[in-house]
């Protein structure tokens, strides 16, 4: 079981100061500063070999992490003044706790949400000191950083796809998910070729619960209901009080992973069959 938030971690001075003085809808607009403690070695290594990248995911399933990926950072996934230091990424996901989830917006969530992400911020600068303990250059970016699209990188990484509502979408949680990332000097890690979760836009297609029920009309439905929504970013107080409802309402968080594949599975075989597909 992924280990739920602790709310007494105390959240690093810095990031504190960088989350009091964001704007309303904050996530990701700015970037976070790298806080291993660890400096990066002189001659990073630019080979990582299998045993330690084994340790590296049972560390990391042992900090609460629920899935690691790779992805060699594609050139749309960059902003364009960024000073990103090594293009190969591993990238983590990390539940939201359902202490978040089941709280309605206010500041008390935003608080707890805010302690999510500099706890899992954390949890990224350990493994990245791990590593350059281990010989590789590492940057770590934080859950919060501005610099990367994360949704994007998880679905680049093929450890799930993004939803109608902006979120990566992934077996083992659904849309309830943070995600962070270290980018490393390490050039062969286990890149994958397919994403085999590219079936979830097919669904969402036909779904569209996450506009229903967002209660600041965020999210646009796009012509002919797309499988990707338009975010107002002004609206949306996903960051500033903790809103989950795009989160909740997702069967893919109500039902899971499983039972929406089924179901797709099914819908598809019946269109098939009377060839409408
Ligand atoms: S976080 Fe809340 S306000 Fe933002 S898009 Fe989702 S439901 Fe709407
Ligand atoms: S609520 Fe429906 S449309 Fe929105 S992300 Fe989830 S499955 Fe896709």
């Amino acid at each position: 079981m992924p280990k739920d938030l602790c709310c007494c971690e105390p959240l690093e001075e810095e990031i504190e100061k960088q989350i009091e003085e964001k704007s309303e809808c904050g996530c990701g607009t700015f970037q976070v500063p790298d806080l291993s403690k660890i400096e990066n070695p002189n001659k990073p290594k630019t080979e990582i070999n299998n045993s330690l990248l084994e340790i590296l995911e049972e560390k990391s399933k042992e900090l609460g992490i629920v899935s690691v990926g790779y992805v060699k950072i594609p050139s749309n996934v960059l902003d364009k003044n960024n000073s990103l230091k090594y293009s190969n990424a591993i990238v983590f996901t990390f539940p939201i706790g359902m202490d978040i989830v089941n709280e309605v917006p206010c500041e008390k969530t935003q608080k707890l949400n805010d302690l999510l992400y500099a706890h899992f911020g954390n949890i990224t600068y350990e493994l990245s000191d791990f590593l350059r303990k281990e010989g590789i250059g590492t940057q770590a970016i934080h859950p919060m950083d501005g610099s990367i699209g994360f949704s994007k990188l998880g679905e680049e990484a093929k450890l799930g796809y993004i939803g109608k509502n902006g979120l990566l979408i992934t077996p083992e949680l659904g849309p309830r998910l943070k995600i962070s990332a270290i980018l490393s000097s390490a050039e062969n890690l286990p890149y994958l070729e397919k994403n085999s979760h590219e079936w979830i836009k097919n669904y969402c297609k036909r779904c569209s619960k996450c506009i229903k029920n967002c209660p600041q009309d965020a999210l646009i439905e796009k012509e002919n209901k797309l499988a990707k929504a338009s975010l107002i970013d002004e609206k949306c107080i996903g960051c500033s009080q903790g809103c989950t409802y795009c989160i909740e309402s997702c069967p893919f968080f109500e039902n899971g992973y499983d039972w929406v594949k089924k179901k797709q599975t099914k819908l598809e075989t019946k269109l098939k069959e009377k060839g409408k597909l």
